[in-house]
């Protein structure tokens, strides 16, 4: 299957800190990926690169055959919003708007009118196990209701990729377990694949193939570009 996110030869430091220390890693189309491995080895890092959030020192990443790291910080802010999609480990959400409009927002962003921007958001209720809510604000939904909404607004725009950070990592098992169930079902009945950090195997177990990080290098799984 066709490669949608290759990062290749990723390098970052922070000062001495080596987070990343050469990594590679590819992900095709439609693939789930979790990235494991013990606190500050270098998996947040390794997300927002690929992400476009961070630019790595070096090493490239490409998206459906285009690189996007050498992007103007413009183009690459452009490219997460309608590219790609973001959970979180807490919703995120804003506190002052209702659902639907939470949801909606990625669309408003680019220039789609409101009306029909909250009309698109609220398709997403229902497959999602929201009904009902749309007009809730964050305060009223329940943890996991939060993060199907969350899960809602990333997807609401038809990205290529998904990245979530500890999504489960605010809930209870039996929650968090439905939470990841619904956004890897929902992310790939999208097309799009998934990336997915966390410490927790449970989380993991949802992906389709993990990779190990331990200071700042892949240790199996990674396949390479
Ligand atoms: P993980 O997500 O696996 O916990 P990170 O990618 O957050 O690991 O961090 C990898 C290493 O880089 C750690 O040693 C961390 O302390 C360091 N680091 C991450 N971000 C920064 C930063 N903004 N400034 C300084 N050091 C950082």
């Amino acid at each position: 299957m066709k490669q949608a996110l290759v990062g290749r030869a990723l390098t970052k430091r922070f000062g001495q800190t080596v987070a990343l220390g050469g990594v590679d890693l590819a992900v095709r189309a439609g693939e789930a990926v979790a990235i494991m491995g013990p606190s500050g080895s270098g998996k947040s890092t390794l997300l927002h690169c690929l992400a476009g959030i961070m630019k790595p020192d070096s090493g490239e990443v490409h998206l459906l055959g285009g690189r996007i790291d050498d992007m103007r910080e413009r183009d690459r802010s452009a490219l997460r919003r309608t590219r790609f999609g973001f959970v979180f480990q807490f919703g995120q959400l804003l506190p002052e708007l209702p659902a639907d409009e939470n949801v909606a927002l990625p669309l408003m962003l680019g220039d789609v009118p409101r009306q029909q921007a909250v009309r698109q958001a609220r398709d997403w209720f229902g497959p999602l196990g929201l009904h009902g809510m749309e007009g809730r604000r964050p305060g009223e939904l329940s943890g996991g209701q939060a993060q199907r909404v969350a899960i809602a607004r990333a997807l609401v725009s038809k990205p290529a990729v998904v990245f979530a950070d500890e999504p489960t990592g605010a809930l209870d098992q039996s929650t968090g377990h439905e939470t990841m169930r619904l956004l890897v079902e929902a992310t790939k009945h999208n097309g799009a694949c998934l990336i997915v950090v966390t410490h927790d195997p449970n989380v993991a177990g949802w992906c389709d193939r993990t990779v190990e990080v331990r200071d700042g290098h892949l240790l199996a799984g990674g396949v390479r570009a």
